[in-house]
């Protein structure tokens, strides 16, 4: 019977052992099958320009290519990359760009750029052709984001300031497991300005009652019926989460509207935990 007994606790050890080395092997397996991403924080590393795509008279879309066709970038949601070039005079320039792509992309990542005529970082763009490589840093930035970590985000746009504002509300629409909802205002000064509004009125159609878009600008055409002139407290009101814990408003733009956004926010009675500005 003790015989038995021993037996069969014999037999549970090498079961137990032998569902441990199963777990085990699949982790490793898992680890060392995901891909890795491509970024260094220290050091600056070359990407080639595979595409350059001209999306207006001064913006373009930049594909970089990344090692292989399975590689990831490995971003983090909302956080961005640091770019270096050289301005007209051949000096060293480096600036922050947020990629519109994700980690979901693989094997490029994107670029949209705005090159103003002054711009120092804007002539390295200008000039960039495609078989070009660019010297690349990151990841950066103190956003963090987790899924379902607010229930809402309120987003304040202007201009490039866009480009944080889609990685992130891109994430979070295409998670099938993060419930969050985003309310975008997106400023610019003319139509011709709007930066991804293809795609942003894609995810409005695609996401209905999760995303939502509202644009303003300075110089509407006719018959245009978005907001007209500056962000104001009410289009704030009407179009973003009223103050709460569980809300956050993100706003990212030139520093003028960064500061009068400051304002309206502050007078709306959102306290500090509930904003951030990227
Ligand atoms: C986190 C973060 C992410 C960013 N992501 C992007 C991105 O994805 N795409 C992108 O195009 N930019 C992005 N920017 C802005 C970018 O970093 C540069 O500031 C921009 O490209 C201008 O750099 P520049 O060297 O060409 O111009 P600068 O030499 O700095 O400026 C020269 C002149 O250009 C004009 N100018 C520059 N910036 C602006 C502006 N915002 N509004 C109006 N006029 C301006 C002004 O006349 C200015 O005097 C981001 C900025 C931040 C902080």
């Amino acid at each position: 019977m003790d015989a038995l007994q021993s037996h069969r606790v014999e037999m549970l050890s090498i079961a137990v052992a032998l569902v441990a080395i199963g777990a085990a092997t699949a982790y490793y397996f898992y680890v060392t099958k995901k891909p890795k991403g491509c970024l260094d924080p220290e050091n600056f590393k070359e990407f080639k320009l595979v595409k350059r795509t001209q999306l207006s008279h001064n913006v373009a879309l930049f594909r970089f290519a990344l090692p292989t066709p399975t590689s990831v970038l490995g971003l983090p949601i909302g956080q961005h990359i640091s770019c270096r070039g050289k301005d007209s005079h051949g000096e060293e320039v480096i600036k922050p760009y947020t990629p519109t792509t994700l980690d979901s992309d693989v094997g490029h990542f994107d670029l949209v750029i705005k090159m103003y005529p002054q711009g120092r970082m804007s002539h390295y763009f200008r000039e960039l052709r495609e078989g070009d490589y660019m010297a690349v840093k990151g990841p950066k930035g103190r956003f963090k984001y987790q899924p379902n970590q607010v229930r809402a985000f309120g987003m304040l746009a202007g201009g490039t300031g866009i480009t944080p504002m889609f990685q992130v509300a891109r994430a979070i629409l295409e998670n099938p497991s993060d419930k969050t909802n985003v309310r975008l205002i997106y400023a610019n000064v003319t139509y011709e300005d709007i930066l991804l509004k293809e795609d942003l009125d894609n995810l409005a159609s695609n996401f209905p009652n999760r995303f939502s878009v509202y644009y303003v600008l300075n110089q509407p055409p006719e018959g245009w019926e978005g907001g007209i002139g500056f962000v104001s407290k009410e289009m704030i009101q009407t179009h973003c989460p009223a103050p709460a814990s569980d809300i956050q408003i993100l706003r990212c733009g030139p520093p003028p509207m960064n500061k009068a956004m400051a304002a309206h926010l502050e007078s709306l009675g959102y306290s500090a935990p509930m904003l951030f500005q990227f």
